[in-house]
């Protein structure tokens, strides 16, 4: 089976507020991007991996690639400005030969060998499948005034992770359809449910957080630091 992954890694981490893109910040001494491929490298997904940049910043994204990846030429392709445009953007770049697409976000730095496994063999036999995890919290629904209009039963929801991964030619019809009709969706599993195809929902882990905010950064750095007393078995201690 001939798997690809996908990086999007071209947000502009406004919320994060480091003036620099987020894919590029430090975590553990590392741009976030570097740890996130890192967890890829032994499943064999890096040597093709395509990744997906800001706009106009291809030389700090080839340095930092270079750095921590010496001799190994990444596809890179630019982004959009929307994330729907830069996964679109990377599915063009992809192989021809290629079967399976693994899509992950750069900012997900603590992705586990065992998901990606999952979620390429539950997409093999599927379609489609993504990576989430039970919500422990109670979501309310807020009305446009700021009250609370209503509590969906939590037994049934889940909250949505990467990796996602997915038959190409379904993907790709999703993005067709969602071009064509103009609708958009936060994630590309949620692209292909609503263009009428079935997701099977792997098991994620709590710690395979999204990094999106300052305190974000203090909380992925302190698990560097002290994950393997927590057995987090974070990408730091992987590499080393
Ligand atoms: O914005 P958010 O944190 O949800 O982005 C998730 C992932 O998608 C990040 O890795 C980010 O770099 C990427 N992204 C992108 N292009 C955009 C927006 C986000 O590649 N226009």
């Amino acid at each position: 089976m001939n798997a690809q992954l996908i990086v999007p890694a071209a947000g502009q981490g406004q919320r994060l507020g480091e003036g620099i893109p987020k894919a590029l910040v430090q975590v553990g001494g590392e741009p976030i991007l570097c740890l996130t491929l890192s967890r890829f490298d032994s499943l064999g997904l890096l040597d093709s991996a395509v990744i997906v940049i800001t706009p106009g910043r291809r030389a700090a994204f080839r340095a930092a690639l270079d750095n921590a990846f010496p001799g190994r030429d990444f596809h890179l392709v630019d982004g959009g400005d929307e994330r729907r445009q830069s996964v679109w953007n990377g599915l063009e770049a992809l192989g021809p030969s290629t079967e399976v697409v693994v899509i992950h976000d750069a900012a997900r730095p603590f992705v586990s060998r065992e998901c990606i496994r999952e979620s390429i063999s539950s997409a093999q036999k599927h379609g489609a499948a993504t990576v989430a995890i039970p919500c422990v919290d109670t979501i309310l629904q807020a009305g446009d005034s700021g009250f609370l209009e209503s509590t969906p039963d939590r037994s049934g929801l889940w909250a949505c992770q990467t990796p996602q991964a997915f038959q190409v030619d379904v993907v790709r019809a999703a993005h067709v359809k969602a071009a064509q009709g103009n609708w958009t969706a936060t994630d590309d599993a949620t692209l292909v449910h609503i263009a009428g195809g079935d997701v099977k929902l792997v098991q994620g882990a709590r710690e395979n957080i999204k990094i999106t905010t300052p305190g974000d950064i203090a909380y992925v750095n302190f698990l560097i630091e002290h994950g393997e007393r927590f057995q987090l078995n974070p990408a730091a201690a992987e590499r080393s």
